[in-house]
């Protein structure tokens, strides 16, 4: 399936080749600092899958608990999360599926790092919404 999408302030374009059906929501607290939410997802496709339309990413080195450095890519303006890949040579990239303009096409098939994840997560159903902003 074949997505494209971008970064909040609109330099950083993309095109990617990602399968639908491998979409994970990670719950690592890496996932939650980085991308300030209580989880992440994405889809892990091979770099060739993926093509930089504009604008240039900015490249944050981690170290992962699996003792591998990972850089994360973003935009240097706006800091929107647009992938992590390996840090010495980048084979797949893990796409944040959130930057897709078709997100609402996907759903997640598989959560990973399920014991750092927020105990209310399981359970969001249950909490009062709004559909818009509410007056607070
Ligand atoms: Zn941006
Ligand atoms: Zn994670």
């Amino acid at each position: 399936m074949k997505v494209d999408g971008g970064c909040l302030c609109g330099a950083i374009t993309y095109e990617a080749v990602i399968d639908p059906e491998k979409i994970i929501v990670c719950h690592c607290t890496d996932c939650q600092i980085n991308g300030g939410g209580a989880f992440r997802w994405g889809t892990l496709i091979a770099k060739e899958d993926f093509t930089l339309l504009s604008g240039d990413l900015k490249f944050y080195r981690k170290l992962a608990e699996s003792g591998n450095h990972r850089a994360l890519a973003f935009c240097g303006d706006c800091g929107t999360s647009l992938y992590g890949t390996q840090a010495e040579e980048s084979v797949t990239l893990s796409l944040r599926i959130g930057t897709a303009r078709q997100a609402r096409e996907l759903t997640p098939a598989f959560q990973m790092w399920h014991r750092s994840s927020y105990d209310w997560v399981d359970h969001l159903d249950s909490v009062p919404s709004v559909e818009r902003q509410p007056n607070l």
